[in-house]
């Protein structure tokens, strides 16, 4: 970007930021009135309107009518570039859009005010505007070389409710511009499709652009104006201001510049209209009419309906009324008591627009900004999350780790547990066994002790026994017997001996001794057969068992039944002299066979100790 041409822009454009400050804060609508020298236009008429203090405009020689704005203009071009252009550009370069309306009728000053003449003196808002814009943004540019600027300029006309890019480059000269659509992006921003935007980084760029754009508008002849009165033109400046890298005091803006030069809004009768002419001068007081319906809108306080869409110029310029933008409206008078009922529609029309409430602010790029940091914030957090998430989950897996060992522990220690559990049953289980085996030493201890203090049967008595079998009875002979003694308690009573005597008898009980005739088994089958058991005497007896001394004996057969000799006292060789006769009336086979079995007969001799209280001797003692 080159050097501002001459230092006096760059002093200007700092004053323009002191200016916008002082003068309109507000988001409300600025509305000056600007009066035009007496011209041709006014058909040498008397003047009419009047400039009184304190921003008025009165009406009428008696001043009947008084109209009051924020700025009221008489001078020349430099008076409205200080109170409106250089507050503009100073609220562009803080990133508001701004926005600027020529209004009023034909020849009444618009396209002087927003062009201006050829001359330097005599240089409209554009003009002014555009050098200091530059100027600005070069003396930024010098102080911080962390800042790009960059500047773009689109124009078009609303021409017959048809947007043209005033900058197409035609085919042929003959050819018409191409009608364009509005459209709204996906932020609800209003935009012309296909639209030319040209970035530009001088004013005499813009100079060359504005004048093929002009060259391109819609002419037509009328008797009120020579040229381009029938269309809205449009001129916009996108200004972007870009930090790299951006910190939080110098943040990106960008802003939209927008200067409108309306077409006339004179009434069409004045302008002699007649067939097409008459269509377009119908759809030029339209869009009017519909913004004129907007400032209608937006001043009667009821917040009824706004009916910007209604109109391409209300359309496109939606966010001028409103909306997002600082707005300043320029309403161009003639001072002629010829144009005065248009004079006065216009100041009408001027005193709605004060009613609007903008609501501008720094635009979008310092959200953008605010996206980015945030979403860096949120990229570090993430971050930061995944760290700490990351670290949870160690600790996590070492919990479970130590949970782990825990549970082996815990499964160890139950383990553990039982087993001394067990041991400690064993024991107990022991110690009881233990207790119980004490127990029985000591009661067989006690037992033993008993034993020899008490004496047990062997030591009370004696029993020796003898077995015979009834053979000799079979054989009918005699069987005097000496039985060796078989004593229970081994060494005791050997040597003891029972004589008895077996011998058959006839019926009678008398001795069958003396027939001396042996018989044979099957000789006695079907007779009778008695005989005498005698039990003779004993000798040899143990003596210490002869107390009391007696023999029994028992059958094999009826070992239930015994027979028994009377008691022998204090006698080792007792004598028992004991007879007992037997019969078996019929013999048979079986009882043969019993009598020739052994041991049919079991004698048995029971000797008695003498009782221990009357014995002399002494006790045994325990151990
Ligand atoms: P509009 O655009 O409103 O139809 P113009 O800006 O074309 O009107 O003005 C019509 C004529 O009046 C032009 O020749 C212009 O130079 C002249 N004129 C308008 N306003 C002024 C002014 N304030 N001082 C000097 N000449 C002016
Ligand atoms: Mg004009």
């Amino acid at each position: 970007m080159p050097r501002p041409s001459t230092p006096r822009s760059a002093v200007s454009a700092k004053r323009a930021l002191g200016a916008r400050r002082a003068t309109s804060s507000s988001n409300r609508v600025q509305v000056a009135v600007r009066l035009r020298p007496m011209s041709t236009y006014d058909r040498n008429t008397e003047q009419a309107i009047f400039v009184e203090p304190g921003n008025c405009i009165a009406l009428g020689r008696d001043r009947e009518r008084k109209f009051f704005y924020d700025f009221v203009f008489t001078e020349g071009q430099e008076q409205v570039f200080d109170s409106i252009g250089k507050p503009m550009l100073a609220d562009a370069f803080e990133g508001y859009n701004v926005c600027l309306f020529a209004y009023g009728q034909t020849g009444s000053g618009k396209t002087y005010s927003i062009l201006g003449g050829n001359s330097r003196e005599s240089e409209g808002i554009i003009p002014r505007f555009c050098r200091d814009m530059f100027a600005m943004a070069q003396e930024k540019l010098d102080e911080d070389p962390t800042l790009t600027i960059k500047i773009s300029m689109s124009y078009i006309e609303i021409y017959n409710e048809k947007v043209r890019d005033l900058l197409e480059k035609k085919k042929s000269k003959q050819a018409e511009l191409t009608s364009l659509e509005i459209h709204e992006d996906t932020h609800k921003k209003v935009y012309v499709e296909g639209l030319s935007i040209h970035t530009v980084i001088n004013y005499d760029r813009i100079r060359k652009l504005i004048d093929f754009g002009n060259s391109q508008r819609q002419v037509s002849e009328t008797k009120m104006n020579e040229k381009s009165s029938r269309s809205h033109s449009i001129i916009q400046f996108e200004l972007s201001q870009k930090y790299d890298p951006p910190t939080p005091e110098k943040r990106d803006v960008e802003s939209l510049l927008t200067l409108v030069d309306l077409a006339g809004s004179e009434r069409q009768s004045k302008t002699e209209a007649t067939g097409l002419q008459f269509d377009e001068s119908r759809k030029i007081n339209h869009s009017l009419l519909m913004l004129g319906r907007a400032l209608n809108s937006f001043s009667d306080g009821k917040g009824a309906f706004v009916p910007l869409r209604e109109s391409k110029l209300t359309r496109l310029l939606s966010e001028c009324f409103g909306g997002n933008a600082r707005t300043w409206m320029l309403a161009c008078v003639s001072p002629s008591a010829f144009n005065y009922s248009e004079t006065v529609s216009t100041l009408d029309y001027a005193q709605n627009a004060k009613a609007i409430i903008n609501k501008a602010k720094v635009n979008s790029l310092q959200q953008r900004l605010e996206l980015r940091e945030l979403r860096e914030a949120h990229a570090k957090l993430t971050e930061l999350y995944d760290m700490e998430k990351d670290k949870v989950r160690q600790m996590a897996e070492r919990m479970q780790e130590q949970d782990d060992e825990l549970t082996a522990l815990r499964i160890e220690n139950a383990m553990l547990k039982k087993n001394l559990e067990d041991v400690l049953l064993d024991h107990s289980r022991v110690r009881g066994e233990l207790e119980t085996a004490r127990t029985r030493m000591v009661e067989i201890a006690k037992e033993t002790t008993v034993v020899k203090r008490t004496p047990s049967a062997s030591n009370m008595q004696y029993i020796g026994r003898a077995k015979v079998s009834l053979r000799n009875i079979i054989e009918q002979t005699s069987n005097y017997l000496t039985l060796p003694l078989v004593s229970d308690v081994p060494g005791v009573g050997d040597g003891a001996q029972l004589i008895v005597n077996i011998y058959p008898v006839d019926s009678k009980g008398c001795s069958t001794l003396d027939n001396a005739t042996r018989t044979q088994a099957k000789d006695l089958l079907g007779h009778r057969v008695d005989f005498v058991v005698h039990i003779i005497s004993a000798r040899g007896l143990p003596k210490k068992f002869s107390h009391s001394v007696y023999c029994k004996y028992v059958y094999k057969w009826a070992e239930k039944d015994s027979y028994k000799t009377n008691d022998v006292a204090d006698n080792c060789n007792p004598d028992f002299d004991f007879k007992k006769r037997f019969a078996f009336s019929k013999m048979n086979q079986g009882l043969v066979e019993y009598f020739q079995s052994d041991n049919v007969i079991t004698f048995e001799v029971i000797g008695k100790a003498r009782p221990l209280d009357e014995e002399d001797g002494e006790l045994p003692s325990p151990q």
